[in-house]
């Protein structure tokens, strides 16, 4: 087998999670405002980065450069990667904790390079701050990112690396380094440094992903949101339209639908604001959620008109549904809104016969019809055959 230079595999897989750090600083740019953290794990991927190249030039460079900026610059790089996922996953960062161990890092290798030089120390010193900070980030990703599998992958990495720390601290302690065997301190520093290095770019890739996974589940869940009531948008609303036809078609359903239009809203917005208009299609959209059924979609269908889908539910059902929204609505219920009305259309067919087209189009001539009628009332399509 080829024998290889520890040294330039470490050097080499060094360099790459400082390249990934400048992939992730100009990525992360141009994320939205409540993805947050990823500005710190770049910039600790690149302080890392750096450090472990000035570790693995020791030797070559002076023992300042290669022994204790490049130490503390771990320390303050892992300290870095905690933060940023306490951020991401929305929790209070510990930067206060990182500003001492970094503290801390750098007055004991200061202390143990010049003053009472010992490298066992330097190990052990190392060693017990690293677990702690690759140890906080594992058990933090493991413990939030539960949704998301790069989340934890990264989690394990982290936390394998934190034993594999705890146990190159160990070893210090327990074994003398002159003897031999398999946990002799010479194998457990080996495998220490490989993994290290290959956990560095590993880690930065992982941290990577798991911001890609946030922004693409956050671009997912706008693409069916409606940014204003949080209610279904129409896109959304026509694809579950479609899911529950087909379902009541295989057991023979009916489908009904209801069209809710808020009375004189023009008036609302010029008499009130838009803003207060705006709050009223809030306040709406929460209070008819709590009065449906189990087994329905509400969706904003457009401006200040919503749809609901009621499956499995006869004319007659839908009307009372009807009847409870327009009344609850028409009671005052935040004293700081204005009181407001609707008016709604139902319309209601066999799921077979049922495009939404139809029955959008049903609905909409009662929900006219509802209006000529003088608004704040329920109407039901002249379509629709009684049971
Ligand atoms: P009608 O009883 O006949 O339904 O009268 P209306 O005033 O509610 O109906 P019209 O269609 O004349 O006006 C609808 C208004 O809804 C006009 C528009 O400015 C307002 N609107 C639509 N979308 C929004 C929104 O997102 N926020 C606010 N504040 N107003 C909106
Ligand atoms: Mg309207
Ligand atoms: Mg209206």
């Amino acid at each position: 087998m080829p024998a290889f230079d520890l040294r330039t595999v470490i050097l080499m897989s060094s360099v790459m999670p400082g390249l990934m750090a400048l992939v992730m600083f100009s990525l992360g740019r141009g994320f939205p405002a409540n993805i947050r953290g990823v500005a710190h794990w770049a910039a600790g991927a690149l302080t890392v980065s750096v450090s472990a190249i000035l570790l693995a030039l020791r030797g070559g460079i002076a023992d300042w450069l290669s022994i204790v900026v490049a130490n503390v610059g771990i320390i303050l790089g892992t300290g870095l990667w905690l933060v940023g996922s306490q951020l991401f996953f929305g929790q209070r960062p510990s930067r206060r904790f990182i500003a001492l161990l970094v503290l801390t890092g750098a007055i004991a290798m200061s202390w143990m390079t010049w003053v009472q030089p010992t490298v066992a120390g330097r190990t052990l010193c190392m060693s017990a701050i690293l677990t702690l900070t690759y140890g906080g980030n594992g058990i933090t990703m493991l413990r939030f990112g539960r949704g998301s599998h790069s989340a934890l992958f990264v989690g394990s990495m982290l936390l394998v690396q934190a034993v594999v720390t705890a146990t190159r601290g160990l070893t210090t302690l327990t074994v003398d380094s002159a003897s031999a065997g398999l946990f002799s301190a010479d194998l457990i520093q080996r495998l220490y440094l490989t993994t290290g290095a290959l956990m560095s770019l590993t880690v930065t890739v992982g941290l990577l992903f798991v911001a890609m996974d946030r922004l693409r589940n956050q671009l997912e869940q706008q693409s069916f949101m409606d940014p204003l009531t949080g209610l279904l948008n129409r896109r959304a609303f026509l694809g579950a339209y479609q899911q529950e036809r087909e379902k009541a078609m295989r057991a023979g359903g009916l489908l009904s639908l209801l069209l809710i239009d808020l009375d004189h809203f023009k008036q609302v917005n010029d008499t009130y604001g838009h803003a207060t208009g705006d709050r009223v299609l809030i306040d709406f959209a929460k209070r008819v959620a709590g009065m449906l059924p189990g087994s329905h979609h509400l969706a904003r269908w457009g401006g200040e008109e919503f749809a609901v889908l009621l499956p499995r539910v006869a004319p007659d059902e839908a009307r009372e549904h009807a009847e409870r929204i327009r009344h609850g609505v028409a009671q005052k219920d935040d004293a700081a809104l204005p009181r407001y009305t609707c008016s709604i259309g139902v319309a209601c067919m066999a799921s077979s016969d049922a495009t939404i087209e139809q029955l959008a189009r049903d609905a909409d001539e009662a929900l006219y019809g509802a209006k000529r009628g003088g608004r704040n009332r329920v109407q039901l399509s002249d379509n629709v055959i009684l049971l």
